[in-house]
């Protein structure tokens, strides 16, 4: 059984095929341990169209109109009387079913002396319960459950889940809810774990990546760092205490902090009563978040400068602003995905200045939706020699977006049905389809999944342009540029001169 966690280290989704392919060339010359192809993209509400056009097999689109009723028709859901939400999406076909277990934790929930414990907690789900008390008991239980076995630990969401034959899940919730309610902390095994995790740790910081994701992060969140960096603090994570596990586990791994998504060939009914058998006496616990608030983000008070060498060939340009809170301003979300997918088509005007014109071999525009203000970013690759003028003409483009006419009600309506469309073959995969369920669930709420197509269809040129000039143009930034060695002097580049490089309103 391969069982491979992942961590997400804040890349921005890969949206162009073009910059994916500068990313993935990126990637495979710089990060020879395969750690960074672990990364998976931030998860979006829909996930990427391959290159194949909807073939005959896809289910038929419901006009954009209706989706909420064409998904509230499949989607159903409970709440048992501990607070736990159950939450069952039917699909017929292949008979398996994905179990996922979502609980609302994740680095949002670390002050700095918790940096990093979110993740290390995730891997000590796998060990000694008191069910299954021997080292290697429990996944053992898992492979004759014949179950394909994952977690994830992101920014607001921690995930477990196994993939079972359809008639296995009362099972997989058992296994679940073994490991819950029943998790020891040995010290012998929290040590070795913690290995483990510090040679995720190690392999992250080998990449180019690390120390630019990182320096933009400090400068980007301040004092709210430690709850955006999912892969924490070494120290932090080298002194961690069994204690320190089991207080994480007592205040957010409780049912009212968490959901059960199953998704695959099941009867809802059904699921219901085995999830009220398997999960209805775990006791309610207070609520995580009136005891331990999450405290607001800082906006930043000015733009700042980045600059990092490292042995890399081209320049990455890594530019971020803080974007919309996804409940504080969730109009201004759909927005900001609708101007993404715009600026990202290929033959957009924003590509045809940057792109086709030489100046950057590929940039891409993303707005990373979470809770806690989720970043907008831009990113893209050019030389030493265009760099200048490249980040010039990136700001003239992104000024002109407010111009009147810049969207085109055409573009529109290509990103919409676009999104129609890939949404509709991510609801195929039942394991795609628990994720994405579950990652709305934990971030915003299942409401905001069922609302998503409707709500991106209904955007206007001037909600996008509104979007634009409350988040981006003329507001703070942090302009990260990643060069080669010994290029930085070459090009007399300071940290001031990039902070300086703000568009003006
Ligand atoms: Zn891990």
């Amino acid at each position: 059984m391969h069982t491979m966690r992942e961590i997400n280290p804040r890349r921005p989704d890969a949206a162009s095929g073009r910059w994916r392919t500068v990313r993935a060339l990126l990637l495979g010359m710089l990060c020879a341990s395969g750690a960074m192809a672990q990364a998976r993209p931030a998860p979006r509400p829909t996930p990427r169209p391959g290159p194949a056009a909807p073939t005959a097999g896809a289910p038929p689109l419901a006009p954009a109109s209706s989706w909420r009723a064409e998904l509230e028709r499949t989607i159903r859901r409970t709440v048992l009387a501990n607070g736990l939400e159950v939450i069952v999406a039917p699909s017929e076909g292949v008979p398996i079913a994905t179990v996922e277990l979502v609980v609302r934790n994740g680095a949002f929930t670390q002050t700095p002396e918790y940096a990093g414990l979110a993740h290390l907690f995730e891997h000590m789900f796998f060990k000694a319960n008191d069910r299954y008390p021997e080292p290697d008991e429990f996944m053992d239980r898992a492979a004759q459950l014949g179950a394909a076995f994952n977690a994830t630990t992101r920014e607001e969401q921690v995930t477990y889940y196994l993939t079972v034959v359809a008639d296995s899940v009362a099972g997989g919730m058992e296994f679940l809810e073994a490991a819950l309610r029943g998790a020891q902390f040995r010290a012998d095994e929290l040590a070795r774990e913690k290995v483990v995790v510090l040679g995720e740790y190690d392999r992250a910081e080998s990449s180019p990546w690390f120390r630019l994701d990182a320096r933009i992060g400090h400068e980007l969140w301040g004092g709210f760092w430690s709850r955006k960096n999912t892969i924490g603090d070494r120290a932090v994570i080298n002194d961690v205490t069994p204690e320190q596990m089991r207080t994480i586990r007592d205040r957010y791994y409780v049912p009212n902090n968490s959901a059960l998504i199953v998704a695959g060939d099941v009867d809802p009914a059904v699921i219901f009563t085995q999830a009220e058998r398997v999960f209805g006496n775990w006791p309610r616990g207070a609520d995580p978040f009136h005891d331990a608030p999450v405290p607001p983000v800082q906006p930043l008070a000015g733009s700042t400068g980045v600059i990092v060498e490292e042995p890399v060939n081209a320049v990455t340009v890594q530019i971020q602003w803080h974007g919309p809170g996804a409940s504080a301003d969730q109009d201004a979300t759909f927005a900001a995905d609708v101007f993404s997918d715009i600026l990202n088509q290929p033959a957009s005007r924003f590509q045809q200045r940057l792109v086709d014109s030489g100046l950057w071999q590929g940039v891409v525009v993303n707005y990373y939706t979470l809770n806690h203000t989720g970043p907008i970013t831009v990113s893209g690759q050019t030389t030493p020699e265009n760099l200048r003028e490249a980040l010039k003409v990136l700001d003239a483009e992104l000024r002109a977006t407010l111009e009147p006419g810049y969207f085109k009600a055409d573009e529109l309506e290509a990103v919409k049905a676009n999104r129609a469309v890939t949404t509709a073959f991510g609801q195929e995969r039942a394991s795609e389809n628990a994720h994405t369920i579950g990652f709305w669930w934990s971030v915003v709420g299942l409401d905001y999944h069922l609302r998503y197509i409707d709500e991106m269809a209904k955007q206007t040129p001037e909600q996008l342009q509104a979007y634009a000039r409350k988040y981006i143009i003329g507001r703070p930034r942090v302009v990260g540029v990643m060069l080669p060695e010994g290029v930085k002097a070459r090009l007399r580049l300071t940290e001031q001169e990039l902070a300086g490089w703000g568009v003006m309103p």
